[in-house]
């Protein structure tokens, strides 16, 4: 059926009116209605093993267009619309974007199942359905607050099911109730599920901010997404959640396993359960003790469950490794507590060095340990990071596990983060080298050959060119920010943390500030753009937000500056934000301390959408490098070795990190000391801003002071060669042209190859 003939078939049984008559709003559930409806009418892919992707997070972004695209609808859709005089991005506009995942891990699991879906593999993702999404971010007096973000509507995405898990608490059972979203492949033809599960009788709001009552359990579970740990209610909900995900999601397997006629014994033949990251470790132990209970021994309950189980380890940052104290456990879910008492003891006797022990002296449960001896992969997230797996946070397993160990590099799906957020873009690579690349990202490596082609360049700057135009507006209608288009968008958008360094792009503000005020004028006007938030009890990272949002009102309240240095930074960043950002930017900023960003994908995006890379060799970075040489890439910093070593205290001098060395070079000192100078105190917080100063001099555990003069030097280097147009088009051009090696199809057929083995 045509899309216009179901469209008007949908509008007139639902409002009782031609599409021509209705609004933007009825549209748009109509269009919902339409692409939910014929995704969940795909057959499933099929396969005699089945993968089940669990994640606490999946970071979905709007789904509308996407799934429009993997429909082939977009562009009949786009036509129609325009037909009617209407505009698919107004109607789209209008979807309330669901954020179940704080940052890279989530966007990962969402841009993974895009891809499975699309490569028609046999599998499905498992997580929570989130009634309120992560925070909204709010400035009010230069500082972040946090506002619920509900993305639930009806009609929306959400598919109900009648599968129901009975989930044995340690305070009595409670009914997991399974909600689907149907994933539609692009040119596959199959969809498959995102399987979130629910509790029975959520809680309604209101809310008080973001403030619940966590004791709530039965209710509130699924209420927010990783709620505020900063206290032992939070801490106890989170372990709740984790528990309800994987008792409910290992329910779910054994249920379809049955269903497709194998026996449990056969577990491992035709499952592979993907654990990414820690939070769903306990499906380790859940599994078991399911398995037992239908009737196999414990040894060949673990023979099955760690043959199915594999791991994704997402940071090398000690404090992001879980680590739960046995009496939570003991609370939700005392059922497991003697089976991971069972699996210490086989693990200490697998491996005796206590360092790799799943209960540690405080009765404390090492999650990723589990995951290592119970799980038959271990996997890194890019090049560099599984090396530091191996020789460094991870060796004591390398030694022991040599076999389970495997990199796979992270990737981006190209359909979103390409084809939709820029569609001016792929329009001309279509004009180069054809369509093929829609399917297979490689083919992108056909752009070089326009290198020399002065026409292809410059139509590659005029789309960069509508691209920031776009962005202005969008800058202008939503937060009122006027920004200058003509000057160069240097843009930092990812989480705030102190690792990926937003305090050293601050000082690099203050530098130009400084110097400007100082009547030494940049050689072009720069826009420095920043999108963060920082997780509500993370105190840290509140004040670099306050610290950015002090220098925007600095500067723009200056006429002097104004012109030359323009600091915006973008309230409630989330996926739709990233959609606008990315095509806009000249300069992405990558600029995490060497070893710490486990890979990153956001470097990825920017590079598919002609951005150029400044960015310290951590990551992926590291393998962008590689990818397209060191004309197209800013690069600067100490290097992972030698940051490793100062933690370590072991650089030849025996000398560890000390901020001060830096801080009393003149030209840092003045950078720092600038966050209590009097203009800053007249604008902000002094207690934020002096403890910001204080911690910066004092610890500045994140080393940017060992960087910042390079940063600033490379920095400036990079808005230099950026005034050479053609020369930097071409810098442009390979970055895209080499991104084919980050599309998640290309990282998913390695999983698939490596590891889940499933066709
Ligand atoms: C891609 C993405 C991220 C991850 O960015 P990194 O730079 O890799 O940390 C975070 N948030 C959103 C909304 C994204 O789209």
């Amino acid at each position: 059926m045509l899309l216009r003939d179901q469209l008007r078939d949908l509008t007139r049984a639902r409002f009782g009116r031609a599409p021509d008559q209705c609004d933007d709003r009825q549209l748009y559930e109509a269009l919902l209605t339409l692409c939910r409806d014929r995704a969940r009418a795909l057959p499933a892919p099929e396969g005699e093993r089945k993968l089940y992707y669990f994640s606490a997070e999946f970071l979905l972004g709007k789904l509308l267009s996407n799934q429009l695209l993997a429909l082939g609808l977009r562009d009949e859709a786009r036509d129609y619309l325009e037909e009617l005089g209407r505009d698919l991005n107004a109607v789209e506009s209008l979807e309330p974007e669901p954020s179940l995942g704080n940052g890279g891990l989530g966007r990962l699991a969402a841009c993974f199942l895009d891809s499975i879906a699309a490569l028609g593999l046999n599998g499905d993702g498992v997580g929570l359905n989130y009634h309120y999404g992560l925070f909204r971010q709010v400035f009010r007096g230069e500082k972040q607050t946090e506002e619920p973000d509900p993305w639930m509507e009806k009609p929306g995405w959400l598919i109900p099911t009648d599968r129901r898990f009975s989930v044995p608490f340690g305070a009595g059972e409670l009914t997991a109730v399974l909600y689907d979203i149907a994933v539609p492949g692009a040119h596959s033809g199959r969809a498959c599920r995102l399987h979130l599960f629910d509790v029975e009788r959520p809680a309604h709001a209101p809310w008080n901010g973001i403030q619940f009552d966590k004791g709530d359990i039965p209710h509130q579970l699924t209420a927010f997404l990783y709620p505020d740990d900063s206290d032992e209610a939070g801490r106890l909900l989170r372990v709740y959640q984790q528990y309800f995900l994987v008792s409910a999601g290992s329910q779910l397997i054994l249920a379809e396993l049955e269903e497709r006629g194998f026996a449990p014994e056969a577990l491992a033949d035709h499952v592979v359960v993907q654990i990414n990251d820690t939070h769903p470790s306990m499906v380790i132990p859940e599994l078991i003790r399911l398995l037992t209970q239908r009737g196999l021994t414990m040894d060949q309950a673990v023979d099955q469950v760690s043959r199915t189980c594999a791991y994704t380890n997402h940071t090398i940052l000690a404090e992001a490794l879980e680590k739960w104290p046995l009496a939570y456990l003991e609370t939700v879910a005392p059922r497991l507590v003697p089976i991971i008492r069972e699996l210490d003891r086989r693990a200490r006797e697998a491996c005796p060095d206590p360092r790799t022990a799943i209960l540690d002296g405080q009765s404390r449960v090492h999650m990723a340990h589990m995951d290592i001896h119970f799980g038959f992969s271990v996997n890194g997230v890019a090049a560099l990071h599984t090396e530091i797996l191996k020789t460094s946070e991870l060796k004591p397993f390398y030694d022991r596990y040599p076999e389970k160990f495997r990199n796979e590099t992270n990737g981006i799906t190209f359909r979103r983060w390409l084809e939709d957020c820029d569609p001016e873009l792929a329009g001309l690579i279509d004009g180069c080298i054809g369509r093929g690349w829609r399917r297979d990202a490689w083919e992108l490596e056909g752009l070089l050959a326009f290198r020399e082609d002065a026409g292809v360049l410059d139509r590659l700057l005029a789309v960069k060119a509508a691209n920031k135009d776009r962005l202005c507006r969008d800058l202008l209608a939503r937060q009122g920010a006027e920004v200058d288009p003509m000057s160069v968008f240097d843009i930092q958008a990812k989480r705030l943390h102190e690792y990926k360094r937003q305090q050293m792009n601050a000082l690099y503000v203050i530098h130009q500030y400084l110097e400007i005020k100082a009547g030494r004028l940049p050689e072009r006007p720069v826009t420095v753009l920043f999108g963060a938030k920082a997780a509500p009890a993370y105190v840290m990272a509140k004040h670099i937000i306050h610290l950015i949002l002090c220098l925007s009102r600095l500067v723009e309240a200056d006429p002097q500056v104004r012109p030359w240095l323009r600091v915006v930074m973008v309230e409630n960043y989330n996926v739709t934000w990233a959609e606008r950002l990315i095509p806009a930017c000249d300069l992405s900023e990558q600029i995490s301390l060497a070893s710490k960003e486990a890979s990153g994908t956001g470097n990825m995006k920017f590079m598919a959408n002609g951005a150029v890379t400044l960015g310290t060799l951590d990551g992926a970075n590291v393998e962008i490098a590689q990818l397209v040489g060191p004309e197209n890439i800013y690069t600067f910093g100490a290097s992972s070795d030698q940051v490793i070593a100062l933690y370590r205290g072991s650089e030849p001098d025996g000398r560890s990190y000390r901020p001060l060395d830096y801080y009393h070079r003149p030209a840092v000192e003045r950078l720092v000391d600038f966050l209590v100078s009097p203009e800053l105190l007249a604008i902000g917080d002094p207690v934020s801003l002096s403890t910001l100063w204080r911690d910066m001099k004092g610890k500045d555990w994140f080393m940017a002071l060992l960087d910042v003069e390079e940063y600033i030097a490379v920095k400036n280097r990079a808005l230099h060669d950026y005034g050479d147009r053609r020369s930097w088009a071409k810098k442009m051009l390979v970055n895209v042209a080499k991104s084919g090696y980050f599309s998640s199809d290309r990282t998913i057929r390695q999983y698939n190859e490596d590891i889940w083995h499933l066709k």
